[in-house]
């Protein structure tokens, strides 16, 4: 593909996405949720049983819509989040589908790194991620044209301007995140009313949750997301799935083009 196929491409994608959050906007979930089901092109829900997550499952299930839901077994999940994924499926009727790490990769990263090198330098921990989130993330939007997210503005700083929609160009799709304006007193109080299981780590002091040996409770005051990977210091660490290169990435000399 052409520098020029490429930039025509990435426009197209951020001027729909454009539209779509126009249209999301003004939507409540149901209807959010609704509108990107009934678009034409594959929807694809990836969840980490988080209580955002939750509430977009049951929206999902509850009205019976036409996306599909996905989990990213890393193999270092929580039990009590394993738990939840077979509970959730009860409750609503729905299949959730597993996408797993592939053996060979996990085998080449221990012995590079051993089974917790992630704790010994940044790149050792992005690389764990990548194998063990990023690749089987791929395979789960593989032909997708939207991909319906739990981020919300109030979770991060890095969060902080969550859209509705936004192009997604490295992976040639729109990225919908349905609860970008919900803080989590109202997701709280949504999943209360509604019945909705949640993990419940999250009344432990955990309102992030991701793999285990990455995972520990927060204390009163700190941030929602520092109990992710917390030895390391950067204050926007993310394990790279809403973290998309940048346009000047995918296309050459992009910080010249206008
Ligand atoms: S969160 Fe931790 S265990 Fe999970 S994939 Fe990333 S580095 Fe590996």
């Amino acid at each position: 593909m052409t520098t020029q196929s490429l930039k025509a491409e990435v426009a197209a994608f951020e001027a729909e996405a454009k539209v779509l959050n126009d249209r999301l906007a003004d939507l409540d979930l149901a209807g959010r949720l609704a509108l990107v089901a009934g678009l034409a092109g594959r929807a694809v829900f990836t969840t980490s049983l988080g209580i955002e997550d939750q509430v977009i499952t049951a929206a999902i299930g509850g009205d019976h819509l036409d996306i599909q839901v996905a989990t990213l077994k890393t193999g270092r999940l929580f039990n009590e989040t394993v738990a939840l994924i077979d509970k959730t499926e009860e409750t609503y009727g729905i299949l959730i589908k597993r996408y797993y790490p592939e053996k060979a990769d996990i085998d080449a990263y221990v012995a590079q790194h051993g089974m917790n090198g992630f704790y010994e330098s940044v790149e050792a921990r992005h690389a764990c991620c990548g194998v063990r989130k990023l690749k089987p993330l791929a395979r789960a939007l593989d032909g997708a044209s939207y991909w319906i997210t739990g981020l919300r503005r109030g979770q991060s700083g890095n969060r902080a301007t969550t859209p509705f929609a936004e192009a997604d160009a490295e992976r040639g799709l729109i990225k919908i995140n349905p609860l970008a304006d919900w803080d989590i007193e109202t997701i709280q109080a949504h999943v209360a009313a509604e019945g909705i299981p949640v993990n419940p780590l999250h009344s432990r002091g955990y309102p992030s949750i991701g793999c285990e040996p990455c995972t520990r409770a927060i204390k009163p005051g700190e941030p929602e997301r520092a109990g992710r990977w917390w030895w390391e210091n950067d204050e926007k660490r993310e394990c790279g799935l809403h973290v998309p290169e940048a346009a000047s990435s995918i296309i050459p000399n992009a910080s010249n083009a206008a």
